[in-house]
């Protein structure tokens, strides 16, 4: 029967770390014809690291200090990464106060009397001097995340942090286009970064997206076909519940896993073409 096909579809999900969330979205995902993916925590493994530190008007371990302090109240990878980094070199950090962060943009917070800010370098452009902007077209192309530590008048220095593909993103992504389903990466990343990154994975790469701009991009999906949208994070929330399918990264945030339909508890890409394919056989069974 129909109700006995579906219950035991997802309980082979289930053996397999697939965590599907009922029979609508196990009927559903079989019939995506493109696969959104979120970059960080998704296609790489989320932890970032920081490789470069450049300082403008301070010190190297002035930057690290201070870009630790306006990141100490972010839950963001990039600020995980900032602040390993600082607590590695020992530093300790002087207190912030005001933080706030700035989404797709960056954070800030008043240290030592100053408001400073770690932000993208679209968002700190009007402060980058062709010397600096080519130091960060160099990081980009090399596949890492620069941010710039700035206040309102100049740039303090810059730090260049880097995340790995995960390792099966590639025979995953593979897998998804035998079997017929279009593979696309969303990000508030930059296009140098992203396409280092996307390098060889042989999907499409959306860059530079603002939160508000990733719904738009599936929203124009959707008119094309079925979406499903894979991500990890507390900002993939709002493109989970926007997609036809949200699949959550199993290792990701609680809102993540709430809002999705269906969580890869093992934390592999190839678990979307798993899901997939458990879902068209599922059905086919039915019909
Ligand atoms: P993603 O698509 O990777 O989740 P986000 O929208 O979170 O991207 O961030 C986009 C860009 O905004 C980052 O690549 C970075 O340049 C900047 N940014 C966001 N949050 C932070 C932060 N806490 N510290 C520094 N930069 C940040
Ligand atoms: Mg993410």
């Amino acid at each position: 029967s129909v109700p006995a096909a579906i219950t035991s579809g997802i309980s082979a999900g289930t053996r397999r770390g697939l965590l599907i969330k009922g029979g609508a979205a196990l009927e559903q995902i079989g019939r995506v014809t493109t696969v959104a993916f979120d970059k960080t925590g998704t296609l790489t493994v989320g932890r970032p690291q920081v490789t470069d530190v450049h300082g403008v008007t301070l010190p190297r371990e002035g930057v690290l200090r201070l870009a630790g302090a306006v990141e100490a109240g972010s839950s963001h990878p990039l600020a995980k990464a900032v602040l390993a980094a600082a607590r590695e070199a020992g530093l300790s950090l002087p207190p912030a106060t005001d933080a706030r962060a700035r989404a797709g943009h960056g954070v800030q917070a008043t240290v030592e009397g100053r408001t400073l800010h770690v932000s993208s370098p679209r968002a700190a452009a009007a402060l980058l001097t062709p010397d600096l902007a080519a130091r960060i077209a160099a990081f980009e192309e090399d596949g890492k995340t620069a941010v710039v530590l700035h206040d309102a008048h100049e740039a303090l220095g810059i730090l260049a942090v880097r995340d790995e593909a995960r390792e099966d993103a590639r025979a995953a992504i593979a897998d998804l286009n035998a079997l017929g389903v279009k593979a696309v990466m969303l990000t508030g990343d930059n296009a140098r970064t992203a396409h280092a990154i996307a390098g060889g994975l042989n999907l499409d790469v959306q860059a530079d997206l603002l939160p508000e701009d990733k719904l738009r991009v599936i929203d124009a999906l959707k008119a094309q076909g079925s979406v499903a949208m894979i991500g990890d994070g507390i900002n993939d929330a709002p493109a989970l519940a926007r997609a036809d399918v949200g699949v959550a990264m199993g290792g990701g945030t609680d809102v993540a896993l709430e809002t999705a339909d269906a969580a890869l508890l093992r934390e592999r890409v190839g678990g979307v073409p798993d899901l997939i394919r458990l879902s068209r056989a599922t059905m086919g069974n039915i019909r």
